[in-house]
């Protein structure tokens, strides 16, 4: 990707969105026949599937705990997802994220309710554009519900950053390589609670601030499009009585 002279130019960002602006957001809860819970979430470009198994009995039974589930995350990136192909497997990015998800979505599982139980999270990036954690999150939360594991709230996520000296919202590739600052946000949406905060590059005070409070907006915009997803599949159609 060559760089861009400029990513702001007239007020508008390259693909036409305003500073505080999502990209095109949409989320189905219970995209998958064969997992306990499943969601499918597009945010841009990105094309991120999520899937739950359990609670469970956990295998290896080495790994149980006798008070309290155990919630095991793994985000995937497809080799087709980037414009390189990405190296099938594990590596340092792929273990950092699947850790931070899970960091991410502990807070709002009970999981004292299932002793020695298992839960599975796994997130599948089909299609990257910068923001798959945070997609990845967002579609995790939904996921979740769907498989009917007794949540506190839900969890919504997205980035927020730095380019051209403008705070913006939902960073493209272009926006995340090219400008100052990267730093996706987690958030318990009723609670307003974070639970993932990270950052590549930085911010002064007062710009991390503005970055912070626009990162909560945009994840209660997310999680209005999460509630809607989850009605959409359990709502009782008229005609169906
Ligand atoms: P996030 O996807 O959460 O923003 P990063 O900031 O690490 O995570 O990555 C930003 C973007 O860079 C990804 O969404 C993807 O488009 C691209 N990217 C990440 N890893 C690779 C890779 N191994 N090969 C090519 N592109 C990648």
């Amino acid at each position: 990707m060559e760089k861009p002279e400029k990513l702001i130019v007239d007020g508008k960002r390259l693909d036409g969105r305003g500073p505080e602006e999502l990209r095109p957001l949409k989320i189905q809860a219970g995209a998958l026949k064969r997992a306990d819970g499943s969601a499918y979430v597009e945010l841009g470009a990105n094309k991120v599937l999520a899937a739950v198994y359990g609670p469970r009995e956990l295998h290896p039974r080495h790994m149980q705990q006798p008070d309290t589930a155990v919630l095991r995350c793994r985000y995937n990136m497809a080799p087709f997802s980037v414009e390189e192909r990405k190296r099938p497997g594990p590596d340092r990015r792929s273990v950092e994220i699947s850790k931070v998800i899970r960091e991410a979505l502990e807070p709002v599982v009970f999981t004292k309710l299932y002793p020695r139980s298992g839960i599975d999270v796994f997130v599948e990036v089909l299609q990257a554009d910068a923001g798959t954690r945070t997609a990845g999150i967002t579609a995790a939360a939904v996921a979740l519900a769907d498989a009917g594991v007794p949540m506190r709230d839900l969890v919504s996520a997205v980035a927020v950053g730095k380019v051209d000296d403008t705070i913006v919202l939902d960073l493209t590739k272009e926006e995340d390589q090219f400008g100052t600052t990267d730093m996706p946000v987690a958030m318990l949406p009723r609670k307003r609670v974070i639970t993932l905060l990270q950052m590549d590059g930085s911010f002064i005070e007062e710009e991390f601030e503005r970055a912070l409070a626009l990162a909560m907006k945009g994840c209660e915009q997310i999680y209005e499009a999460q509630k809607q997803a989850l009605k959409a599949r359990y709502s009782i159609k008229p005609e169906e009585g």
